[in-house]
């Protein structure tokens, strides 16, 4: 989860990102020579290799040519060596606020070379502390030069033969601060019998597992985890599997972790300080826990039974069980964002976790459900099934927000949570009606990017298209092929493509097409609808707030009932201007409380603009409270916009204001306030005369409600 979202309130970024040619900071350690700073620039000289059965082929003569620079600048690692499995130890020191650590790392070197690069960050990694044995050879090879290339926050390891094919073990100690900058391994404080203490926390999401221990970085490089802790015997020690060992050698435990099946490292988590839990099982037996501060754990009894019903619920969704023997779900004081879905080992803000029936508000409780939903979702479809760059972000984080507010509303239903998620996209339907709004999905080069390109735009909007499409394609084709993606790209990567791939298939509708116009394109359209001659004349045009018109055009599906919503028609709109003959729409139109509403239940991103006759009738059909409360909510909203934008008379929604006058659901009463309200401020500045009326109007629609 990345929820903490920057509002951008100006200058939108430059997508076409040059790459700037930034001075490169470097470090070098020298060993087993002199240091000798002019030596790297000079031509190498080919190497005696060590390994007689590697003949030297024109490949390995081009790796022993190879020079350190390759490495720097470059947005990603080479791709000649990928770990297999990380042997990870850490001591951190919570008083002194260090740590110590050592990796052990199984490497695949898959093309001759006679380098490793890994990334590494804010990590001392002395001379002598790295060496690499190749498998079977009985050797153990000390690197000539460990270059640190600061601004590319990566370890350039040279040696000085051509490294041999196939596995062989990478071994790196390091030390490093327990920082105060909430990423990486760093410490939050925390009170403990009124006297203060450090915990131990790690958060690598994005690219921040470097600032740890040394590592592939990457999403793609995915490994098996064995760690080991080395604390104090009084704290407890978490990490993403259950513990296997605990020994205890005097004041300090070594607690041992099962090895955990193959993962990205941005979501390897440990964590060490005093905490309470409380405890419940899934019915397949998986532990749930929910670790508080100590006194605390009552307050974690509301998501425990939220996780454990939403464990449940996905296994089905997904139909895959969940992948690990446990849950832990942890409230952390300090924390960045909301929370973050690392595997087995979910980290949350304390807001977003705990609940007291006695003095938290109900928003709380909501905050709580949909956040959990959102981090145990990512079990799934994150963690097990990754994305393969960070391009696709968006993706992972749309699905995710999406999904929970599936599963608040399954457990919930009385707190009509697609209706706060109609609220949530506001913020998506405002920034994307600008002229400077951007695409959802943009390419991003370097791992920097990513703050810079993600913003409200791109979740608010990404969870919306994601939605759009799931009603459109129907819930059960949707979940099906849905889970046959994840089966698909189970333990691996995938990107956007392979999922709109897989529902494709499932759907046979042109999901790819219809995809990549809401998320490579910016903005959205306004459709408009005209019935003539009993056909629907319908009309697209790109929506912006200024009221000026956009060139874009997109492929949008379009949903529609008629006179109930017992039957729901479906059907892709994708020219700039069609008619559309629909079955039973004349015998519908001769009903007297003939009505009819696109985009059911606001699911599109879209608007809809009626022409009058139509709109008439739609108001009726919201006085009389035919309509459900999500289209109660969409009408008087897209009216809003279009009528801010100067695309439809104040009178217009004014009038259908006054159709609120009824209005029983909270959500929806309290959106007609709030635009009576704006429409108040609005008038005072423009027409400051017509303000005694308006006053009026007010007073006349809001007195029921006071009553
Ligand atoms: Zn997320």
């Amino acid at each position: 989860c990345r929820a903490s979202i920057k509002l951008r309130k100006t200058a939108l970024p430059h997508y076409n990102i040059s790459p700037s040619p930034k001075k490169r900071k470097a470090k070098r350690f020298w060993l087993n020579s002199s240091p000798n700073p002019s030596a790297s620039s000079e031509r190498p000289t080919l190497p005696n290799l060590s390994f007689p059965h590697t003949p030297p082929t024109p490949a390995v003569t081009m790796a022993a040519e190879q020079s350190a620079e390759h490495f720097r600048g470059q947005a990603r690692l080479p791709g000649f060596a990928a770990p297999r499995r990380y042997d990870l130890r850490l001591t951190p020191d919570l008083a002194a606020c260090t740590f110590a650590g050592s990796v052990s790392v199984s490497v695949d070197v898959a093309a001759p070379t006679r380098f490793l690069v890994v990334n590494a960050a804010d990590l001392d990694v002395s001379p002598g502390d790295v060496h690499f044995a190749p498998k079977g050879s009985g050797q153990v090879l000390l690197p000539v030069e460990v270059t640190s290339a600061l601004e590319d926050e990566i370890l350039i390891i040279r040696f000085n033969e051509v490294l041999p094919l196939g596995e062989g073990t990478l071994v790196i100690a390091f030390q490093g601060t327990l920082n105060d900058k909430m990423k990486g391994f760093y410490r939050s404080v925390y009170e403990l019998n009124g006297e203060k203490k450090n915990m131990a926390v790690t958060q690598f999401e994005p690219a921040d597992a470097r600032r740890c221990f040394p590592c592939w970085d990457e999403p793609s490089f995915k490994a098996v985890f064995k760690i080991t802790l080395e604390v104090p015997c009084e704290t407890v020690a978490l990490s993403n599997m259950p513990v296997v060992e605990e020994k205890v050698n005097g004041p300090t435990k070594t607690v041992y972790f099962q090895e955990s099946p193959i993962m990205s490292t941005y979501l390897v988590a440990v964590i060490v300080g005093m905490f309470d839990y409380v405890e419940a099982f899934t019915a397949d037996g998986t532990s749930v826990r929910v670790y508080t501060q100590v006194g605390k754990s009552a307050q974690g009894k509301f998501a425990l039974e939220v996780a454990v019903k939403t464990l449940i619920l996905f296994k089905e969704y997904f139909a895959v069980p969940y992948p690990l023997p446990k849950m832990d779900m942890i409230a952390i004081p300090d924390f960045a964002s909301g929370a973050m879905e690392n595997y087995g080992l979910v980290t949350y803000r304390e807001t977003a976790l705990l609940f007291d029936e006695r003095h938290s508000a109900a928003a709380n409780k909501q905050r709580v459900a949909v956040v959990v939903a959102h981090e145990l979702a990512h079990q799934w479809f994150g963690n097990l099934v990754t994305m393969e760059w960070w391009t696709h972000l968006w993706l992972n984080e749309g699905f995710a927000t999406w999904v929970s507010y599936l599963a608040a509303d399954r457990f919930f239903p009385e707190w009509n949570v697609w209706i706060q998620f109609l609220e949530e996209s506001t913020t998506g339907f405002r920034l994307d009606a600008l002229a400077g709004s951007h695409p959802i999905e943009v390419d991003v080069n370097h791992v920097d990017e990513i703050d810079e390109i993600f913003d409200a735009i791109s979740y608010r909007k990404g969870a919306a298209v994601i939605r759009m499409l799931q009603s459109y394609l129907g819930a059960e084709i949707f979940q099906k092929s849905l889970a046959a993606y994840i089966k698909r790209f189970a333990y691996s990567n995938a990107k956007t493509e392979d999922l709109w791939a897989a529902l494709e298939e499932g759907s046979g509708e042109p999901v790819k097409t219809l995809m990549h116009s809401w998320t490579k394109q910016q903005g959205y359209p306004v459709v408009s609808v005209k019935l003539k001659d009993g056909k629907l004349e319908l009309e697209q045009t790109q929506f912006l707030s200024s009221g000026s018109e956009g060139v874009g055009q997109w492929v949008v599906p379009i949903t529609l009932c008629c006179c109930s919503y017992s039957v729901q028609q479906k059907f892709l709109f994708r020219g700039k201007q069609d008619d559309f003959n629909l079955s039973g729409l004349v015998e519908c139109q001769k009903k007297d409380d003939f009505w009819i509403k696109l985009n059911v239940d606001q699911t599109g991103f879209y608007r809809v603009s009626y022409d009058e006759e139509l709109a008439s009738r739609l108001r009726h059909a919201v006085e009389t409270n035919i309509l459900s409360a999500a289209d109660r909510y969409g009408v008087l909203d897209d009216t809003y916009a279009l009528c801010m934008a100067g695309k439809q008379k104040l009178v217009t929604l004014l009038h259908l204001i006054a159709a609120y006058k009824n209005e029983t659901e909270y959500t929806v009463l309290a959106h007609a306030i709030n635009t009576s309200l704006s429409i108040y401020e609005m008038m005072a500045v423009a027409a400051p005369e017509e303000l005694v009326n308006m006053k009026k109007f007010l007073i006349d629609f809001l007195e029921p409600f006071a009553q």
